[in-house]
Protein backbone atom coordinates (compact mmCIF):
# COMPACT_ATOMS: atom_id res chain seq x y z
CA UNK A 1 0.00 0.00 0.00
CA UNK A 2 1.47 3.40 -1.09
CA UNK A 3 0.82 6.61 -0.77
CA UNK A 4 3.15 9.09 -2.87
CA UNK A 5 4.06 12.32 -1.72
CA UNK A 6 2.85 15.11 -2.92
CA UNK A 7 3.97 17.32 -5.58
CA UNK A 8 4.60 20.21 -2.83
CA UNK A 9 6.09 17.94 0.25
CA UNK A 10 9.15 17.36 -1.89
CA UNK A 11 9.85 21.07 -2.88
CA UNK A 12 12.72 22.83 -1.13
CA UNK A 13 10.38 25.84 -0.57
CA UNK A 14 7.75 24.23 1.59
CA UNK A 15 8.17 22.80 5.15
CA UNK A 16 9.07 19.02 5.83
CA UNK A 17 7.40 19.03 9.42
CA UNK A 18 4.46 19.89 7.64
CA UNK A 19 4.18 16.45 5.99
CA UNK A 20 5.51 14.27 8.87
CA UNK A 21 2.70 15.27 11.01
CA UNK A 22 0.13 12.11 10.00
CA UNK A 23 0.65 8.48 9.52
CA UNK A 24 -1.67 7.50 6.34
CA UNK A 25 -4.76 6.30 8.18
CA UNK A 26 -6.81 5.49 5.34
CA UNK A 27 -4.53 2.93 3.99
CA UNK A 28 -4.44 1.50 7.42
CA UNK A 29 -8.07 1.66 7.71
CA UNK A 30 -8.56 -0.34 4.38
CA UNK A 31 -5.73 -2.69 5.70
CA UNK A 32 -7.81 -3.85 8.25
CA UNK A 33 -9.57 -6.05 5.52
CA UNK A 34 -7.17 -8.01 4.53
CA UNK A 35 -6.71 -11.75 6.22
CA UNK A 36 -3.73 -12.18 8.38
CA UNK A 37 -2.62 -14.40 6.49
CA UNK A 38 -1.77 -11.33 3.80
CA UNK A 39 1.75 -9.62 4.04
CA UNK A 40 1.06 -5.56 3.94
CA UNK A 41 3.24 -3.59 3.94
CA UNK A 42 2.62 0.62 4.09
CA UNK A 43 4.74 2.43 2.44
CA UNK A 44 4.10 6.78 2.58
CA UNK A 45 6.98 8.54 0.82
CA UNK A 46 6.48 11.95 2.88
CA UNK A 47 8.52 9.75 5.55
CA UNK A 48 10.71 7.21 3.57
CA UNK A 49 12.11 6.37 0.20
CA UNK A 50 9.60 4.05 -1.81
CA UNK A 51 11.00 0.68 -2.47
CA UNK A 52 9.44 0.19 -5.46
CA UNK A 53 11.97 -2.96 -6.51
CA UNK A 54 9.64 -5.53 -5.25
CA UNK A 55 7.43 -7.86 -6.61
CA UNK A 56 3.79 -7.86 -4.83
CA UNK A 57 0.90 -9.59 -5.72
CA UNK A 58 -1.33 -6.34 -5.55
CA UNK A 59 -0.29 -2.44 -5.22
CA UNK A 60 -2.81 -0.27 -3.94
CA UNK A 61 -2.07 3.38 -4.48
CA UNK A 62 -3.81 6.37 -2.45
CA UNK A 63 -4.16 9.60 -5.43
CA UNK A 64 -4.72 12.83 -4.13
CA UNK A 65 -4.46 15.92 -6.92
CA UNK A 66 -0.77 16.83 -6.15
CA UNK A 67 0.98 13.14 -6.70
CA UNK A 68 -1.53 12.30 -8.93
CA UNK A 69 1.00 12.43 -11.72
CA UNK A 70 3.87 10.24 -9.33
CA UNK A 71 1.00 8.04 -8.48
CA UNK A 72 0.50 7.13 -12.43
CA UNK A 73 4.07 6.97 -12.52
CA UNK A 74 4.49 3.96 -9.62
CA UNK A 75 1.67 2.35 -11.00
CA UNK A 76 2.87 2.24 -14.36
CA UNK A 77 6.27 0.92 -13.03
CA UNK A 78 4.34 -1.76 -11.29
CA UNK A 79 2.22 -2.51 -13.92
CA UNK A 80 5.10 -3.46 -16.42
CA UNK A 81 6.48 -5.82 -13.72
CA UNK A 82 3.12 -7.65 -13.86
CA UNK A 83 1.44 -6.49 -10.70
CA UNK A 84 -2.10 -6.13 -10.56
CA UNK A 85 -2.60 -2.36 -9.34
CA UNK A 86 -5.76 -0.28 -7.89
CA UNK A 87 -5.80 3.23 -7.49
CA UNK A 88 -8.06 5.03 -5.31
CA UNK A 89 -8.96 8.04 -3.21
CA UNK A 90 -10.23 11.79 -3.78
CA UNK A 91 -8.99 12.82 -7.21
CA UNK A 92 -10.00 9.36 -8.53
CA UNK A 93 -13.46 9.62 -6.92
CA UNK A 94 -13.02 13.20 -9.07
CA UNK A 95 -11.68 11.94 -12.29
CA UNK A 96 -11.98 7.94 -12.80
CA UNK A 97 -11.93 8.58 -16.37
CA UNK A 98 -8.58 9.69 -15.98
CA UNK A 99 -6.90 7.38 -13.92
CA UNK A 100 -8.68 4.03 -15.23
CA UNK A 101 -5.84 3.59 -17.92
CA UNK A 102 -3.32 3.60 -15.20
CA UNK A 103 -4.78 0.73 -12.93
CA UNK A 104 -5.97 -2.71 -13.05
CA UNK A 105 -9.08 -1.51 -10.96
CA UNK A 106 -10.10 1.91 -9.51
CA UNK A 107 -12.41 2.63 -6.31
CA UNK A 108 -14.10 5.46 -6.32
CA UNK A 109 -15.64 6.72 -2.96
CA UNK A 110 -14.71 5.53 0.57
CA UNK A 111 -13.55 1.94 0.74
CA UNK A 112 -15.11 0.87 2.86
CA UNK A 113 -17.35 -1.84 1.00
CA UNK A 114 -15.65 -1.71 -2.11
CA UNK A 115 -12.34 -2.86 -0.78
CA UNK A 116 -13.40 -6.32 0.57
CA UNK A 117 -15.49 -6.88 -2.18
CA UNK A 118 -12.66 -6.29 -4.14
CA UNK A 119 -10.23 -8.68 -2.11
CA UNK A 120 -12.91 -11.64 -2.87
CA UNK A 121 -12.71 -10.61 -6.09
CA UNK A 122 -9.05 -11.20 -6.78
CA UNK A 123 -8.60 -14.39 -4.42
CA UNK A 124 -11.38 -15.42 -6.76
CA UNK A 125 -9.80 -14.06 -9.98
CA UNK A 126 -13.19 -12.02 -10.69
CA UNK A 127 -12.21 -8.89 -10.25
CA UNK A 128 -13.48 -5.31 -12.15
CA UNK A 129 -12.36 -2.52 -13.42
CA UNK A 130 -14.55 -0.22 -11.58
CA UNK A 131 -15.54 -0.28 -8.17
CA UNK A 132 -17.80 2.22 -6.88
CA UNK A 133 -18.96 2.98 -3.34
CA UNK A 134 -22.89 1.73 -2.45
CA UNK A 135 -22.96 1.06 1.06
CA UNK A 136 -22.14 4.47 3.52
CA UNK A 137 -21.72 2.73 6.85
CA UNK A 138 -19.16 2.11 9.17
CA UNK A 139 -20.52 0.41 12.43
CA UNK A 140 -18.53 -3.02 12.84
CA UNK A 141 -15.33 -2.14 10.44
CA UNK A 142 -12.16 -3.92 11.92
CA UNK A 143 -10.09 -2.24 14.21
CA UNK A 144 -7.33 0.49 11.99
CA UNK A 145 -4.32 -2.00 11.47
CA UNK A 146 -1.94 0.45 13.36
CA UNK A 147 1.14 -2.12 13.36
CA UNK A 148 1.42 -1.27 9.97
CA UNK A 149 2.26 3.21 10.66
CA UNK A 150 5.71 3.35 11.80
CA UNK A 151 4.76 5.52 14.66
CA UNK A 152 8.31 6.96 15.34
CA UNK A 153 8.48 8.80 11.68
CA UNK A 154 5.34 11.20 12.65
CA UNK A 155 5.06 13.89 15.39
CA UNK A 156 1.38 12.85 15.66
CA UNK A 157 1.41 8.95 15.27
CA UNK A 158 -2.48 9.14 17.49
CA UNK A 159 -4.39 10.58 14.60
CA UNK A 160 -7.99 9.10 14.30
CA UNK A 161 -11.08 9.43 12.32
CA UNK A 162 -14.44 8.42 13.84
CA UNK A 163 -17.22 9.67 11.17
CA UNK A 164 -16.75 10.33 7.72
CA UNK A 165 -17.41 13.86 5.54
CA UNK A 166 -19.05 16.57 6.99
CA UNK A 167 -22.87 17.46 7.22
CA UNK A 168 -22.23 21.08 5.53
CA UNK A 169 -21.97 21.48 1.37
CA UNK A 170 -18.94 24.27 0.69
CA UNK A 171 -18.44 24.97 -3.21
CA UNK A 172 -14.60 24.68 -2.69
CA UNK A 173 -14.72 21.28 -0.72
CA UNK A 174 -14.47 17.93 -2.32
CA UNK A 175 -16.53 16.45 0.24
CA UNK A 176 -19.47 16.35 -1.85
CA UNK A 177 -17.61 14.83 -4.73
CA UNK A 178 -16.07 11.76 -2.73
CA UNK A 179 -19.60 11.09 -0.95
CA UNK A 180 -21.63 11.81 -4.02
CA UNK A 181 -24.97 9.62 -4.55
CA UNK A 182 -25.23 8.47 -1.15
CA UNK A 183 -24.94 10.00 2.65
CA UNK A 184 -22.06 12.20 3.33
CA UNK A 185 -21.74 12.31 6.51
CA UNK A 186 -21.97 9.50 9.31
CA UNK A 187 -20.06 8.38 12.51
CA UNK A 188 -19.38 5.36 13.80
CA UNK A 189 -20.72 3.64 16.83
CA UNK A 190 -20.01 5.38 20.00
CA UNK A 191 -18.42 2.43 21.55
CA UNK A 192 -16.27 1.20 18.68
CA UNK A 193 -14.95 4.88 18.44
CA UNK A 194 -14.30 4.73 22.56
CA UNK A 195 -12.46 1.14 22.36
CA UNK A 196 -10.12 2.72 19.15
CA UNK A 197 -9.64 5.47 21.78
CA UNK A 198 -8.32 3.29 24.42
CA UNK A 199 -5.91 1.38 21.88
CA UNK A 200 -3.72 4.32 21.19
CA UNK A 201 -1.05 4.83 23.56
CA UNK A 202 0.01 8.01 25.35
CA UNK A 203 -2.48 10.66 25.79
CA UNK A 204 -2.78 13.06 23.07
CA UNK A 205 -4.66 12.06 20.17
CA UNK A 206 -5.32 14.07 16.97
CA UNK A 207 -9.08 13.52 15.58
CA UNK A 208 -8.91 14.04 11.71
CA UNK A 209 -12.78 14.27 11.03
CA UNK A 210 -14.07 16.92 8.98
CA UNK A 211 -16.64 18.08 11.55
CA UNK A 212 -15.81 16.08 15.09
CA UNK A 213 -19.30 18.47 16.55
CA UNK A 214 -21.06 17.79 13.53
CA UNK A 215 -23.31 15.37 15.19
CA UNK A 216 -24.23 16.43 18.58
CA UNK A 217 -25.80 13.08 19.77
CA UNK A 218 -22.89 11.41 18.69
CA UNK A 219 -20.46 14.10 20.24
CA UNK A 220 -22.16 14.09 22.90
CA UNK A 221 -21.86 10.92 23.68
CA UNK A 222 -18.12 10.54 22.62
CA UNK A 223 -16.82 13.41 24.89
CA UNK A 224 -19.40 11.82 28.10
CA UNK A 225 -17.44 8.35 26.86
CA UNK A 226 -14.12 10.21 26.83
CA UNK A 227 -14.15 11.85 30.53
CA UNK A 228 -12.19 10.08 32.66
CA UNK A 229 -9.87 9.14 29.77
CA UNK A 230 -7.32 11.54 30.74
CA UNK A 231 -7.07 12.47 26.82
CA UNK A 232 -5.90 15.37 25.28
CA UNK A 233 -6.93 15.87 21.77
CA UNK A 234 -7.33 18.23 18.78
CA UNK A 235 -10.09 18.12 16.26
CA UNK A 236 -11.83 20.33 14.23
CA UNK A 237 -15.15 22.33 13.92
CA UNK A 238 -17.48 25.00 13.08
CA UNK A 239 -17.60 28.35 14.31
CA UNK A 240 -21.89 27.43 13.88
CA UNK A 241 -20.82 24.24 16.22
CA UNK A 242 -18.81 26.24 18.85
CA UNK A 243 -21.73 28.74 19.45
CA UNK A 244 -24.84 26.12 19.58
CA UNK A 245 -25.62 24.41 22.89
CA UNK A 246 -22.83 23.01 25.58
CA UNK A 247 -21.11 21.13 22.75
CA UNK A 248 -17.80 22.84 22.97
CA UNK A 249 -17.81 22.84 26.75
CA UNK A 250 -18.30 19.17 27.00
CA UNK A 251 -15.38 18.61 24.41
CA UNK A 252 -12.91 20.81 26.99
CA UNK A 253 -14.03 18.51 29.91
CA UNK A 254 -13.44 15.52 27.35
CA UNK A 255 -9.57 17.20 26.88
CA UNK A 256 -10.10 18.99 23.69
CA UNK A 257 -7.09 21.59 23.98
CA UNK A 258 -6.96 23.15 20.36
CA UNK A 259 -9.61 22.62 17.58
CA UNK A 260 -9.66 24.10 13.41
CA UNK A 261 -11.78 26.19 12.85
CA UNK A 262 -12.86 27.12 8.87
CA UNK A 263 -13.18 31.01 9.10
CA UNK A 264 -12.58 30.99 5.64
CA UNK A 265 -13.42 34.89 5.01
CA UNK A 266 -14.69 37.63 6.67
CA UNK A 267 -16.17 38.70 3.77
CA UNK A 268 -20.16 37.56 3.37
CA UNK A 269 -20.40 37.97 -0.12
CA UNK A 270 -17.39 35.27 0.08
CA UNK A 271 -19.53 33.11 2.19
CA UNK A 272 -22.75 33.13 -0.11
CA UNK A 273 -20.48 32.23 -2.88
CA UNK A 274 -18.64 29.77 -1.63
CA UNK A 275 -22.03 28.11 -0.07
CA UNK A 276 -20.35 28.51 3.17
CA UNK A 277 -24.34 29.13 5.00
CA UNK A 278 -22.98 27.83 8.55
CA UNK A 279 -20.64 30.78 8.44
CA UNK A 280 -22.91 33.27 7.67
CA UNK A 281 -24.09 35.80 10.05
CA UNK A 282 -22.39 34.08 12.75
CA UNK A 283 -20.58 36.07 15.41
CA UNK A 284 -16.78 34.83 14.68
CA UNK A 285 -15.67 36.75 17.51
CA UNK A 286 -18.06 35.35 19.93
CA UNK A 287 -16.87 32.05 19.67
CA UNK A 288 -13.29 32.90 20.01
CA UNK A 289 -13.84 34.08 23.08
CA UNK A 290 -15.81 30.77 24.07
CA UNK A 291 -12.95 29.45 23.09
CA UNK A 292 -10.72 31.16 25.15
CA UNK A 293 -12.43 31.11 28.32
CA UNK A 294 -12.47 26.99 27.94
CA UNK A 295 -9.17 27.13 27.36
CA UNK A 296 -9.12 26.10 23.66
CA UNK A 297 -6.69 26.92 21.02
CA UNK A 298 -7.71 28.23 17.50
CA UNK A 299 -6.12 27.67 14.24
CA UNK A 300 -8.05 29.47 11.96
CA UNK A 301 -8.10 28.58 8.50
CA UNK A 302 -8.44 31.45 5.80
CA UNK A 303 -8.73 31.59 2.28
CA UNK A 304 -7.93 33.70 -0.09
CA UNK A 305 -9.28 34.65 -3.90
CA UNK A 306 -12.74 34.84 -3.39
CA UNK A 307 -14.65 36.92 -6.26
CA UNK A 308 -15.19 39.55 -3.04
CA UNK A 309 -11.63 39.94 -2.20
CA UNK A 310 -9.33 42.72 -3.14
CA UNK A 311 -5.32 43.78 -2.51
CA UNK A 312 -6.21 44.88 1.00
CA UNK A 313 -8.08 41.50 2.30
CA UNK A 314 -4.24 40.09 3.10
CA UNK A 315 -3.36 42.72 5.86
CA UNK A 316 -7.07 43.17 6.35
CA UNK A 317 -7.39 38.61 7.39
CA UNK A 318 -3.87 39.07 8.98
CA UNK A 319 -4.66 42.18 11.37
CA UNK A 320 -8.08 40.23 12.43
CA UNK A 321 -6.45 37.09 13.34
CA UNK A 322 -3.82 38.43 15.41
CA UNK A 323 -6.45 40.99 17.36
CA UNK A 324 -8.50 37.98 18.00
CA UNK A 325 -5.50 36.25 19.33
CA UNK A 326 -5.15 33.12 17.11
CA UNK A 327 -2.44 30.95 17.81
CA UNK A 328 -1.74 29.67 14.30
CA UNK A 329 -3.42 30.32 11.19
CA UNK A 330 -3.75 28.18 7.77
CA UNK A 331 -3.75 30.36 4.89
CA UNK A 332 -4.94 28.60 1.25
CA UNK A 333 -5.37 29.95 -2.37
CA UNK A 334 -8.77 29.11 -3.35
CA UNK A 335 -8.35 26.21 -5.38
CA UNK A 336 -11.36 24.90 -7.62
CA UNK A 337 -10.53 20.77 -7.25
CA UNK A 338 -12.10 18.53 -10.28
CA UNK A 339 -15.72 17.46 -9.12
CA UNK A 340 -16.46 20.19 -6.72
CA UNK A 341 -19.16 23.02 -7.90
CA UNK A 342 -16.54 25.71 -7.72
CA UNK A 343 -14.59 24.02 -10.43
CA UNK A 344 -17.95 23.31 -12.39
CA UNK A 345 -18.51 27.21 -11.99
CA UNK A 346 -15.57 28.13 -13.02
CA UNK A 347 -15.19 25.88 -16.05
CA UNK A 348 -18.31 27.30 -17.31
CA UNK A 349 -17.04 30.86 -16.89
CA UNK A 350 -13.89 29.45 -18.65
CA UNK A 351 -12.05 30.53 -15.67
CA UNK A 352 -9.92 27.10 -15.42
CA UNK A 353 -6.39 27.94 -16.46
CA UNK A 354 -4.80 24.77 -16.61
CA UNK A 355 -5.10 21.02 -15.64
CA UNK A 356 -1.74 20.47 -14.19
CA UNK A 357 -2.73 19.26 -10.84
CA UNK A 358 0.73 19.09 -9.24
CA UNK A 359 0.02 23.13 -9.03
CA UNK A 360 -3.49 22.52 -7.57
CA UNK A 361 -1.59 23.16 -4.13
CA UNK A 362 -3.31 25.57 -2.91
CA UNK A 363 -0.14 28.03 -2.84
CA UNK A 364 -0.41 28.60 -6.70
CA UNK A 365 -3.35 30.78 -8.84
CA UNK A 366 -4.86 28.18 -11.24
CA UNK A 367 -7.85 29.98 -12.56
CA UNK A 368 -8.85 33.40 -13.54
CA UNK A 369 -8.98 35.50 -10.56
CA UNK A 370 -11.39 38.72 -10.21
CA UNK A 371 -10.44 41.75 -8.04
CA UNK A 372 -7.09 41.15 -8.01
CA UNK A 373 -4.48 39.69 -10.26
CA UNK A 374 -3.03 35.91 -9.82
CA UNK A 375 0.43 37.55 -9.25
CA UNK A 376 -1.22 40.16 -6.58
CA UNK A 377 -2.79 36.73 -5.11
CA UNK A 378 0.01 34.82 -4.99
CA UNK A 379 2.19 37.59 -3.32
CA UNK A 380 -0.65 38.31 -1.15
CA UNK A 381 -0.65 34.98 0.49
CA UNK A 382 2.88 34.93 0.71
CA UNK A 383 2.79 38.16 2.67
CA UNK A 384 0.09 36.76 4.61
CA UNK A 385 1.93 34.18 6.06
CA UNK A 386 5.44 36.06 6.76
CA UNK A 387 2.89 38.67 8.65
CA UNK A 388 0.81 36.44 10.52
CA UNK A 389 4.20 35.08 12.17
CA UNK A 390 6.46 37.47 12.14
CA UNK A 391 8.19 38.04 15.80
CA UNK A 392 5.92 41.22 16.15
CA UNK A 393 2.72 39.44 15.42
CA UNK A 394 2.99 36.04 17.20
CA UNK A 395 3.95 38.98 20.36
CA UNK A 396 0.67 40.66 19.60
CA UNK A 397 -1.10 38.09 19.33
CA UNK A 398 0.38 36.50 22.32
CA UNK A 399 -0.57 39.94 23.82
CA UNK A 400 -4.72 39.42 23.30
CA UNK A 401 -4.64 37.04 26.41
CA UNK A 402 -5.64 37.15 29.72
CA UNK A 403 -2.94 36.15 31.90
CA UNK A 404 1.13 36.60 31.71
CA UNK A 405 1.19 32.79 31.38
CA UNK A 406 -0.67 32.54 28.31
CA UNK A 407 0.43 35.08 26.85
CA UNK A 408 4.13 33.65 27.22
CA UNK A 409 2.96 30.12 26.01
CA UNK A 410 1.26 31.82 23.00
CA UNK A 411 4.69 33.47 21.88
CA UNK A 412 6.31 30.28 22.50
CA UNK A 413 4.24 27.70 20.81
CA UNK A 414 3.41 30.10 17.69
CA UNK A 415 6.94 30.76 17.90
CA UNK A 416 8.31 27.42 18.24
CA UNK A 417 6.18 25.82 15.70
CA UNK A 418 6.99 27.95 12.68
CA UNK A 419 10.70 29.57 14.13
CA UNK A 420 12.43 26.89 14.44
CA UNK A 421 12.75 24.86 11.17
CA UNK A 422 16.25 23.40 11.41
CA UNK A 423 15.25 21.63 14.65
CA UNK A 424 12.13 20.34 13.12
CA UNK A 425 14.76 18.87 10.20
CA UNK A 426 16.69 17.37 13.00
CA UNK A 427 14.26 15.61 14.66
CA UNK A 428 12.65 14.60 11.12
CA UNK A 429 16.25 13.56 10.14
CA UNK A 430 16.70 11.57 13.46
CA UNK A 431 13.59 9.60 13.14
CA UNK A 432 12.93 11.71 16.47
CA UNK A 433 9.75 13.26 16.11
CA UNK A 434 7.77 11.35 18.36
CA UNK A 435 9.89 12.38 20.79
CA UNK A 436 9.01 15.53 21.14
CA UNK A 437 5.39 14.41 21.94
CA UNK A 438 5.35 13.85 25.55
CA UNK A 439 6.81 16.90 26.13
CA UNK A 440 4.04 18.63 24.65
CA UNK A 441 1.59 15.90 26.42
CA UNK A 442 2.87 17.15 29.72
CA UNK A 443 2.98 20.76 28.98
CA UNK A 444 -0.58 20.33 28.03
CA UNK A 445 -1.94 18.39 30.83
CA UNK A 446 -0.09 20.56 33.16
CA UNK A 447 -2.52 23.15 31.52
CA UNK A 448 -5.79 21.78 31.99
CA UNK A 449 -5.18 20.05 36.13
CA UNK A 450 -3.69 23.61 37.05
CA UNK A 451 -5.53 26.13 34.77
CA UNK A 452 -8.89 24.98 34.13
CA UNK A 453 -10.44 27.64 31.87
CA UNK A 454 -7.58 29.06 30.88
CA UNK A 455 -5.35 28.77 27.87
CA UNK A 456 -3.75 25.59 26.77
CA UNK A 457 -1.07 25.82 24.65
CA UNK A 458 -0.81 25.86 20.88
CA UNK A 459 -0.36 22.39 19.53
CA UNK A 460 0.48 22.87 15.62
CA UNK A 461 -1.94 21.71 13.66
CA UNK A 462 -1.54 22.34 9.78
CA UNK A 463 -0.46 25.86 9.58
S1 LIG B 1 -17.51 22.65 6.55
FE1 LIG B 1 -15.45 22.02 5.93
S2 LIG B 1 -15.54 19.81 5.54
FE2 LIG B 1 -17.64 20.59 5.62
S3 LIG B 1 -18.17 20.97 3.47
FE3 LIG B 1 -17.41 22.90 4.34
S4 LIG B 1 -15.19 22.93 3.90
FE4 LIG B 1 -15.93 20.81 3.60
Amino acid sequence: MILPALTEAKSPFWRPIKYSLFPPLGLATLAAWCSPDDEVELQDEHVEELNTDDQPDLVIIQVYITNAFRAYAIADHYRKKGVYVCLGGLHVTSLPEEALPYADSIFTGPGEDTFPQFLLDFRNKTTRRIYVNMKRDIENIPPVRRDLIRREQYLVPNSIVVSRGCPHHCDFCYKDAFFQGGKSFYTQRVDEALSEISRLPGRHLYFLDDHLLGNQKFATDLFEGMKGMNRLFQGASTVEAILRGNLIEKAAEAGMRSVFIGFETLSNKNLLQSNKKQNLGKDYEAAIRRLNTLGIMINGSFVFGLDDDDTDVFSRTVDWAVGQGLTTSTFHILTPYPGTRLFQTMEAQGRILHRDWARYDTRQVVYQTNGLSAAELEAGYNRAYRDFYSWSNIAKASWQHETYRDKLKHFAYAGGWKKFEPLWNFMIKTRGLNRMLPLLESILSTEKNNRKGEHAPPFPAIA
